[in-house]
């Protein structure tokens, strides 16, 4: 992706070094939390947080190598969050509605939101509750260490998928979520945020889609790059990983497959109402 020297949006909070206790008073964890669209509940990424515990803050000070790296990502997360900006204002604008940009927080460690307090476990998620997406820089690098995920677009793919979840909550699609909770059947849950799930994939391909079109910033491999993320994170693959078998009533994003053709569904039509079928 060509993303050196662009434009950086101006919605980006740095909470890295900053430990997430220390960020916000009494986070309502419970009811807020539970509507956390949590982007890869079937990590497992204990050894992750071992070292931002061994570490404190998590910002690793001594490790030059590392803070390059970051900075280098922090970057890199302000340059697609500006895309989602841009292509998401346009949409919008066409059927006559405004949209309204969410903040990006960048993290090490853990994090207090509207959401309620979570680590680096939790991996990448956004709060409704807030407008906010929530991104682990050091997650990114696990991403591409650990599931096999690389090049830089798989990256811009999880911010695309974050923002879709912020398109969805502008929507009402999250609140229509939320007041199933409780209300039905884990099982019937799953099933429903499994579809939340897959449309927020389908709208980071609607996002790749004009991102392209309108601003030529992909390049040769891109698109494989996200549908390779997309497959290495669907719920079959991360069960297997994590515990050797797979629990259908237990998904919650999809499978590898569902996930893939979720994003190439968006990024080769281009047609948001392609994302009703989800
Ligand atoms: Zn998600």
């Amino acid at each position: 992706m060509k993303w050196k020297d662009r434009e950086k949006s101006g919605n980006v909070e740095d909470r890295r070094g900053m430990s997430g206790k220390q960020m916000v008073a009494g986070g309502t964890i419970g009811t807020l939390a539970i509507i956390v669209i949590v982007w890869l509940l079937g990590g497992d990424p204990g050894q992750l947080v071992n070292s931002l515990q061994s570490t404190g803050s998590g910002f690793a000070a001594d490790n030059t190598a590392v803070v390059e790296a970051e900075a280098e990502l922090a970057e890199f997360a302000s340059v697609v969050l500006k895309d989602t900006e841009d292509i998401w204002h346009s949409i919008f604008n066409t059927s006559g509605t405004t949209y309204k940009e969410p903040t990006l927080v960048l993290f090490s460690g853990s994090v207090e939101s509207a959401c309620g307090y979570s680590s680096a476990a939790t991996g990448p998620f956004y709060c409704p509750a807030d407008e906010k997406v929530y991104i682990d820089l050091s997650f990114l690098a696990q991403l591409q260490q650990r599931l096999g995920a690389t090049g830089d677009f798989a990256m811009a793919y999880i911010i695309a998928h974050e923002v879709g979840h912020h398109v969805q909550n502008q929507l009402g699609l999250m609140d229509q979520l939320h007041s199933l909770r409780g209300n039905v059947s884990e099982t019937v849950y799953n099933r429903n945020l499994v579809q939340i799930e897959l449309q927020a994939d389908f709208l980071a391909g609607i996002w790749a889609h004009y991102a392209d079109r309108t601003k030529g910033i992909l390049e040769s491999g891109d698109v494989e790059e996200a549908v390779n993320a997309a497959s290495s994170v669907g719920d079959d693959r991360l069960q297997m990983q994590s515990q050797g078998y797979v629990v259908p009533d237990a998904f919650t994003h999809g499978t590898s497959e569902q996930r893939r053709n979720a994003f190439l569904k968006g990024y080769q039509t281009g047609d948001l109402s392609e994302g009703n079928a989800f």
